[in-house]
């Protein structure tokens, strides 16, 4: 529209027309107003320009009557007609005024007036034709013109010239009105009469408003529309209304274009009521559109709101769980790496839990419970396996590697690993060393998991009484955790690792089940493929895993249990296996674990020895062990000691001038700098030296910056081994020899081993194997009375029910080889003896002491020694015969500690003693025996006791 203004204002110039309301007379020139609602036409910018083109002149009267329509078609000029009409500058509306072309109708004054008011002051002037032979400009006449007013459609347009002018309104003032012509105007034709009394049209009218009014209610897009509307719509005829309707409707070009081209009202109506309907119902579902939406928006933004503040609440409690969406990624993440190998039994439940969990409060305790049980499931190794590695040669090497000696014991293991590379799989047997503590048991299981290649997890039975160690808790219970096996795969990572189980043969008494049958079902081959654990709830498959047992006592583990098992005892050190294993192995690596280096300490075959026999005596190494421990800590805070007293020195050394620190030889010059400390001669030779060799240095390296970086590095470098050759050579070698080991781990404790050097009259040193490997006693006798009939016997010594059986069956025993012996010694008859067995806090028991009681009472009754350094054990019959014992090599070695040099045996054992290793059987006196009398025999031999 302004393109259209600007573009007519350039082309025409502005011809000033005054015209006023004539007498009554001549024929003045009928402006019959057009006033233009151009307003209407204003909206939608986008259109506005395809609009102009059609609609611009679109005028039609605002007569309050508004019969009277002119209807006038846009004539679009193009440019070179414009130019034409630019020169000829025909004048529009005449620049002469004259009386006869004065206004004289105030109805068509009002029109103007309010036109203009409206600010789209346009009119489309028409000259009336007047009778054929008139003078245009003099018709006039008041029957004229009185029936031009009156015309309407047909009959208007045929008293009207055919071109006309787009006039401006340019000012009214009274009845003067100034138009300025900016167009031709062409009429083609006008609307058709109607009668606006019609009640189809009004009817369709009223429709047409009432639906114009919700639509501008309902859509915000036509809220610009509003005030046009409440503005004009009183004014409004129906024609105007139905090209107000059509404008503002939403209806595509052609559609305007046809209710611009209906001049039949009534149909025009018809036809702008159906767009606006349309309109309604577009803005009908966008409302439902939007509101659908805004809901969407509003609740997801209120659950947003919520949860945030939830979570804020809950932080504030300092109860925030994770996220339950999280969790189930993360348990999700966890399984997908080997989904595959996961049993389906298994993923079906993790599934099914997976799903509870999004269906629980977070906040209750169930969530956790199957949070926990989820955590578990996931992150057991299901079908993980470490590959198995039977090289036998390899295990060798580790088992030597680790283990001094104990080369019956590898060879088993070895023997093991040989039939597992043939099966193709090691599991089946159960390994179960057996042996007093600190024999290297549990490292050995260790050596062995190295061996083949399986991850190693221990866990101790010892005193276990709660079968929900072992089998899991129901998950039910507060706090309900799986068992140990699953405790081990979790923490292992793969499913078939070793499991070394500690203390088998201590396993406790249940309260609530039987540890012993828990135990036989994790173990047993046959039943531990499906290893149901109460906690975990689906069956795993242990069937993989390496079982290894320990035990003190072999007899002590439940049969069911033996049954399955392969045992392999270990009996302890002697003192030579001690040795090496202190040299080569402990203390090695206390050594290194005290961060010591091996040319800053020496511990002599002395110190060592002192310290296995005096401090050190059992079986197994593990308090050896402790000792050396003790004696490398001693030893590192000593060398720390000497070290710090040290420093001052070293800190004069770092002094050292840069450019001393440029010469190579550092490490000598800076032991020469060390010494001219002391104040010594050398001083000024090293630095004449030192000067030189960096006069011949600078002549290589230019002394620029450079330069400077590597020396300065160098320097540090070197002080450094100052440091180091400063320590090393002032801080003494710690030297731990016999004479001084009692500084390192203070005096012997009191041994009760041997009491006696010469045991003396009614006391003999026996032999006993208990938990913690073999051990030499003494059995002691005394007479407490002496008188006809008094013989009794009475004990002492925390003996056991079977040991005390041995004492009376020795007495009886004793009574009989004294009447044998010496016929006429009443002794036993007469004399009330009383036995005891020292070290009596530890109770003591088994069958192997029967001998060494009636050896005892013989001395006693025939004030006889016995053999010097003899020891002996076995039990025996009531008519003197020598039952077998157990434990020959823990015996034997502890009689070795005990610097025995002659042992009694029964015969029944010298199998055993003979497959002694040879160092064990070096230089003992071994005698076996089948009956007491041989013992007595070497016991009170004459010449024991003659030449004491
Ligand atoms: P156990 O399980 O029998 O009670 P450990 O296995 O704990 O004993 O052994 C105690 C310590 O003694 C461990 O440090 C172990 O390495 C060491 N040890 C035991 N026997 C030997 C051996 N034959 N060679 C080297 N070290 C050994």
């Amino acid at each position: 529209m302004l393109k259209l203004h600007t573009k007519l204002h350039a082309l025409t110039p502005a011809l000033a027309s005054n015209l006023r309301p004539g007498s009554a007379n001549s024929a003045s020139p009928l402006l019959r107003a057009a006033l233009s609602s151009l307003r209407g036409l204003t909206r939608r910018s986008s259109r506005s320009s395809d609009l102009v083109g059609h609609r611009a002149f679109f005028c039609s009267d605002s007569d309050s009557s508004g019969d009277v329509v002119v209807h006038v078609e846009a004539k679009a000029v193009d440019s070179e007609a414009e130019e034409v009409e630019t020169k000829s500058s025909s004048a529009i509306v005449s620049t002469n005024p004259r009386p006869e072309d004065y206004l004289t109708d105030p109805k068509l004054l009002a029109a103007l007036q309010e036109s203009r008011k409206r600010q789209a002051p346009y009119a489309g002037a028409f000259l009336v034709k007047d009778e054929p032979g008139t003078d245009p400009s003099l018709v006039s006449g008041s029957e004229s013109e009185k029936n031009i007013y009156d015309l309407k459609g047909k009959d208007l347009l045929n008293r009207l010239h055919e071109v006309g002018t787009l006039a401006q309104i340019s000012s009214i003032q009274g009845d003067q009105v100034v138009l300025i012509g900016h167009r031709r105007l062409q009429i083609t034709e006008m609307d058709k009469p109607y009668n606006k009394d019609d009640d189809v049209i009004k009817a369709t009218s009223f429709e047409v408003i009432s639906t114009l009014r919700d639509v501008l209610k309902t859509s915000s897009l036509w809220r610009d529309h509003v005030q046009t509307y409440t503005q004009h719509i009183g004014d409004f005829n129906f024609p105007r209304l139905a090209d107000f309707g059509a404008a503002i409707s939403g209806a595509n070009k052609l559609q305007c274009q046809q209710v611009l081209e209906e001049l039949d009202v009534y149909k025009r109506l018809k036809l702008t009521l159906e767009l606006v309907k349309k309109e309604m119902e577009i803005s009908k579902i966008q409302e439902s559109i939007a509101k659908a939406i805004e809901e969407k928006i509003s609740g997801e933004q209120r659950r947003y709101l919520l949860n945030e503040q939830l979570k804020a609440i809950k932080k504030e409690l300092g109860l925030e769980t994770d996220d339950k969406t999280a969790l189930s990624a993360k348990f999700r993440e966890r399984l997908e790496p080997n989904k595959d190998k996961i049993p389906p039994h298994v993923l079906q439940v993790i599934e099914e839990e997976l799903t509870k969990l999004q269906l629980l409060e977070a906040s209750s305790s169930e969530f956790n419970v199957t949070r926990n049980y989820l955590d578990w499931l996931t992150a057991l190794p299901w079908g993980n396996y470490s590959d198995e590695n039977f090289d036998v040669l390899r295990a060798q090497q580790i088992l030597d590697e680790d283990h001094y000696g104990l080369a019956d014991v590898k060879e088993r293991i070895l023997e093991f690993i040989a039939v597992g590379k043939l099966r193709g799989t090691s599991q089946g047997k159960i390994i179960c060393l057996s042996g007093p503590p600190g024999v290297g048991k549990t490292s050995i299981g260790r050596s062995i998991a190295r061996a083949l290649n399986r991850k190693f997890f221990r866990f101790s039975v010892g005193g276990l009484s709660d079968v929900a160690e072992i089998k899991g808790h129901r998950r039910t219970y507060i706090g309900a955790m799986p068992g140990k096996m699953v405790q081990c795969l979790k923490n292992v990572g793969t499913a078939n690792p070793l499991v070394l189980i500690d203390e088998v043969d201590k396993l406790g008494r249940g309260h609530a089940g039987d540890p012993a049958s828990a135990m036989l079902e994790l173990l047993d081959p046959e039943q531990n493929a499906n290893f149901l654990d109460h906690y975990l709830d689906v069956p795993i498959d242990l069937s993989k895993v390496l079982f290894v047992c320990t035990a003190n006592v072999v007899e002590m583990i439940p049969n069911p249990l033996l049954d399955r098992m392969e045992v392999i005892t270990i009996a302890g050190y002697i003192t030579d296996e001690k040795m090496h294993i202190a040299r080569d192995y402990l203390e090695k690596t206390t050594r290194e674990a005290c961060g010591i280096k091996p040319e800053e300490v020496e511990v002599t075959d002395a110190a060592l020895l002192a310290l296995i026999e005096n401090y050190c005596r059992e079986a197994g190494v593990r308090n050896l062990q402790k000792h050396i421990e003790k004696i490398y800590r001693k030893i590192a805070l000593q060398l720390v000691r000497q070290g710090a007293s040290n420093e001052p020195a070293i800190a004069e050394v770092q002094v050292v001038e840069p450019e001393e620190a440029l010469v190579e030889c550092a490490d000598d010059l800076s032991i020469k700098a060390v010494e001219s400390e002391t104040g010594a001669e050398p001083v000024e030779d090293s630095s004449h030296e030192q000067t030189t060799d960096t006069s011949i240095e600078a002549d290589t390296v230019p002394t620029d910056l450079p330069a400077d970086q590597p020396s300065d590095s160098k320097d540090a470098t070197d002080t450094k081994k100052i440091q180091e050759s400063e320590a090393t050579k002032t801080i003494e070698k710690v030297v731990v020899d016999s004479p001084n080991i009692a500084d390192f781990v203070g005096k012997p404790v009191f041994h009760a081993e041997r009491i006696y050097d010469r045991t003396p009259i009614g006391v003999v040193m026996g032999l006993a194997w208990t938990a913690m490997g073999g051990s030499t006693l003494y059995i002691e006798t005394s007479q407490v009375e002496q008188g006809e009939g008094k013989g009794a016997l009475q004990l002492t010594g925390q003996l056991g029910d079977v040991m005390k059986e041995s004492a009376q069956i020795a007495h009886i025993v004793a009574r009989a080889i004294l009447l044998e012996k010496e016929p006429d010694n009443p002794y036993f008859a007469n004399s009330k003896v009383h036995l005891h067995v020292p070290a009596g806090a530890t109770p003591k028991d088994g069958p192997s002491a029967g001998c060494t009681m009636i050896t005892s009472l013989l001395s006693l009754a025939t004030k006889k020694l016995v053999k010097k350094d003899l020891a002996m054990t076995g039990e025996v019959t009531l008519t003197g015969k020598i039952l077998p014992i157990g434990g020959v090599k823990e015996k034997t070695i502890a009689a070795r500690r005990s610097d025995v040099k002659t042992i009694i045996f029964p015969s029944a054992n010298k199998r055993d003693f003979d497959e002694l290793a040879e160092n064990v059987k070096e230089g003992l006196d071994v005698h076996f025996v089948d009956e007491y009398n041989q013992i007595f025999d070497v016991a009170f031999g004459d010449d024991q006791n003659t030449g004491k």
